[in-house]
């Protein structure tokens, strides 16, 4: 009973990255914090395409949650094993750093990369025992270079991409791989402010990018024919440099 783990799956990214990966042959865990009408909608579609999923209702960010959460469902599911987590749940608080409040830093960085940390904690001794799994970190074009007024969303997907590559290589030798996705401009709910029109000039493929782009990539950082790729970051952006 192999199950992928995708946190902030109920939604965008990570609702077409449930959907690829029950496409893969995964069962799947979608966790969600909020919104629980988008939540089981995305379950109906994960169970259409013949796979079980369950919702696991917890913020990222709050450590006890994640650990109860993830604990109780290991305890009941014990024939169960979790080959797949995606750490994909994020948010963006933009703001210059000179007007940036501290709940919109705090905010940003728990979600991100405490949220990483919290997941990832609780998942990898069960990979490590069993000697196999995938990591797939969701960063940004942002933590690559930088936006302005995203100091705090730019500083957590950078220092997750140092996670992913210090953590890859303390279990490589365990057959698990992790790696990082980086998109540009994808058409979800977080862009919903930022018009295509405006930043279209500057993206070499003329256009935003869509969740089953980015979704597509991480299916194959999940399937066995990325089975040599470990500590890397794939970018997805259209050409945005
Ligand atoms: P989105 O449409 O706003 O969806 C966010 C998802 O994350 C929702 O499922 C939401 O759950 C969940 N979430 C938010 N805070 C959470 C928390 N504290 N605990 C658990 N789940 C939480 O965002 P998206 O565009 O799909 O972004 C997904 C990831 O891609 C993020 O890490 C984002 O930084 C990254 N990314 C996005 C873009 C882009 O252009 N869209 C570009 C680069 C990187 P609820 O439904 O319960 O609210």
């Amino acid at each position: 009973m192999k199950y992928a783990l995708v946190t902030g799956g109920s939604r965008g990214i990570g609702k077409a990255v449930c959907l690829q990966l029950a496409k893969q042959g995964f069962n799947i865990l979608i966790n969600y914090t909020s919104n629980k009408e988008a939540a089981e909608a995305t379950k109906k579609e994960v169970e259409q395409l013949n796979v079980k999923a369950d919702l696991l209702k917890f913020d990222v960010s709050d450590r006890e949650a994640v650990r109860k959460v993830l604990s109780d469902w290991v305890d009941t599911n014990e024939d169960k094993n979790i080959e797949v987590l995606v750490n994909n749940a994020g948010i963006r608080k933009d703001n210059l750093m000179m007007w940036m409040k501290d709940e919109e830093w705090d905010d940003v960085v728990n979600i991100s990369l405490g949220g990483f940390y919290n997941v990832t904690k609780q998942i990898i001794p069960e990979m490590i025992k069993n000697k196999q799994g995938r990591i797939i970190n969701m960063v940004s074009l942002s933590g690559i270079k930088g936006l302005p007024g995203q100091t705090n969303y730019s500083a957590s997907k950078a220092a997750v991409i140092g996670a992913t590559k210090a953590l890859a290589q303390e279990v490589a030798r365990r057959n698990i791989t992790v790696n990082a996705v980086a998109p540009g401009f994808i058409k979800t709910e977080m862009t919903d402010g930022i018009e295509e029109k405006d930043f279209k000039s500057v993206i070499p493929m003329r256009r935003f990018g869509t969740a089953e782009e980015v979704a597509n990539v991480v299916g194959f950082l999940a399937s066995p024919a990325s089975s040599y790729i470990t500590s890397e970051v794939i970018s997805i952006n259209g050409g945005l440099l």
